[in-house]
């Protein structure tokens, strides 16, 4: 046991975690940061991302403060449009069915440009999101759904980043180190017990911020509370976040929150590893079905792959796909679409068959009804309404008419050989049940009282996402949070000196 107190030890190595340590001594705290992967793994979730943010704003101006060493050119052949809170409010309320806890919203959306320019002062660095939200039409990128920047080097290059931030501000970092239980007195918490490098510690805290992440790395939990299938899918990012903030904070009475049988996943590439591979942290993405289709083994499609944007839709079909007989589907694509087909289609390990004809294709296509598919594929081609333009930047109204299951937008007829598919399973990225907390990052009782010297952020944090979940909020969420998380439990120690 060590006899040093820490005014904060933070749980966790990700992006709310390091926000929060940062946020923690900047307000003049002694902060320990407890990360349970070793150094070359560390980081979380939040190193596989791509590094989206989104953040409210309101055009040029503002992504010019966030990007300052944007030039003319860039400015001259982008349309960043805005999003005001109000857009980002109602995404939050519609895509989630308006269960979102709304205290909760509203914190996100309006710390959220202020937030990421405060990280900017912390080191890490943006840039706008060119390609990925933002399509290249007639030589203008006009950005949709949402998001704008995202991290310099994607979530790699925002962590490391942030980790050096955390060697100039002097923050100690101890890998290996897996946080186990919260300790507590009458007054409220006293410390962490901890197994760090297989040896079990008392760290002596005077609060304790956990940003430890959910249970999607705990395949029984996720058997358990996602239900039956879910032991399959695939992790798409880290294997240490197994639940263990979660159930540390139970322990001591804290409120369970949120959607606990709801998750983010996504179609990925079936025989991809059980966890992901952070040198490869994108070969599993399969995230440009909005301009093809998507079949099941018997060969029907069960989805309308393009209702809204990508970012509105990828959360949920994970377990779209997941239901399908055999948890498996195939994605289509013809020549047409192939220059808004994303890079990691052309990746290594992509399970991919090509053929010239769809007969010859869906001889390729494990599993799958040949006929099925074929009278699937001519009914879609004849219920394309080919008199609307294709146009990837906006939600296009090029639809198809009068099948059972109709696309909304970016319909394409299946016609340009060479035919590509690729078969997808279902990959899941977080889960969406957790812990209750207030916008002050506090953590809840069963009572809705806080629990002194105890905050919460990231992925952990219930009560924001059900159903479904509005691509890159949750960087945001888990920075927001995060640094609020860490200045609140630096004001509270020096509010209640023991
Ligand atoms: C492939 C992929 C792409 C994504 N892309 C985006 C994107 O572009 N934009 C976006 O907003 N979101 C994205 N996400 C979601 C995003 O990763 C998460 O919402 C966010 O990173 C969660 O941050 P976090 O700090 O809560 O958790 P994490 O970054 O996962 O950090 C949790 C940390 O806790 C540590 N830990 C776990 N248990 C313990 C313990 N007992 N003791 C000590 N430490 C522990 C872990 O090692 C890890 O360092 C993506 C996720 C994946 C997997």
């Amino acid at each position: 046991m060590s006899n040093q107190t820490y005014d904060v030890v933070v749980v966790g190595g990700g992006n709310a975690a390091l926000c929060a340590a940062l946020s923690a001594r900047e307000k003049g705290a002694s902060v320990l940061v407890l990360e349970r992967a070793p150094e070359d793994k560390r980081g979380g979730n939040s190193a596989f991302t791509g590094g989206g943010f989104r953040m409210v704003h309101h055009g040029t101006e503002d992504i010019k403060k966030v990007v300052p060493d944007l030039t003319e050119e860039e400015i001259g052949r982008s349309d960043f449009g805005t999003y005001t809170a109000g857009d980002y409010l109602d995404d939050l309320g519609r895509i989630t069915q308006y269960y979102i806890d709304p205290d909760l919203a509203e914190a996100i959306v309006n710390n959220s440009f202020e937030t990421v320019l405060w990280m900017r002062s912390r080191g890490a660095r943006f840039i706008p999101n060119y390609g990925r939200q933002a399509y290249n039409v007639n030589g203008r990128f006009k950005f949709f759904g949402g998001i704008v920047i995202y991290a310099n080097g994607g979530g790699r290059g925002l962590m490391e980043l942030l980790y050096k931030s955390l060697e100039t501000h002097g923050i100690p970092v101890r890998y290996r180190a897996q946080a186990q239980e919260l300790l507590r007195d009458d007054r409220g918490i006293t410390g962490v017990r901890a197994r760090i490098d297989g040896r079990e510690e008392i760290i002596n805290a005077r609060s304790v911020v956990l940003a430890c992440g959910g249970f999607e790395a705990n395949r029984e939990m996720r058997t358990r509370y996602l239900g039956p299938g879910f032991d399959m899918a695939k992790v798409r990012g880290t294997r240490y976040n197994t639940g263990d903030g979660i159930q540390m904070a139970l322990d001591i009475g804290a409120q369970s929150y949120g959607q606990w049988s709801g998750c983010h996943s996504v179609a990925w590439e079936r025989y991809a590893g059980d966890f992901g591979d952070v040198e490869h942290p994108h070969a599993g993405y399969r995230h440009s079905y909005p301009f093809g289709i998507m079949v099941n083994s018997e060969g029907q499609r069960f989805v309308d792959e393009g209702a809204d944007f990508r970012n509105y839709t990828y959360a949920k079909y994970g377990r779209v796909v997941l239901q399908q007989p055999g948890s498996f589907a195939w994605q289509i694509f013809d020549q047409q679409v192939k220059h808004v087909m994303r890079d990691e289609y052309k990746l290594r390990g992509a399970t991919k068959v090509v053929a010239d004809t769809l007969e010859g294709l869906v001889e390729k296509m494990q599993d799958v009804h040949p006929q099925n598919f074929l009278d699937t594929v001519r009914d879609y081609n004849a219920a394309v309404k080919q008199d609307v333009p294709f146009d990837p930047n906006v939600r296009d109204g090029r639809t198809t008419v009068g099948l059972a299951v109709n696309k909304t937008n970016w319909a394409n007829t299946l016609e340009k050989p060479p035919f590509e598919a690729y078969s997808v399973g279902c990959g899941i990225t977080f889960t969406f049940g957790g812990l209750k907390i207030n916008p002050t990052s506090h953590v809840l009782d069963t009572e809705d009282t806080p629990i002194p010297g105890l905050y919460a952020a990231g992925e952990l944090v219930g009560g924001l996402y059900y159903f479904n979940y509005p691509g890159s909020t949750g960087l945001m969420a888990g920075a927001v949070f995060g640094k609020i998380a860490g200045q609140e439990a630096a004001q509270y120690v020096a509010a209640n000196p023991r």
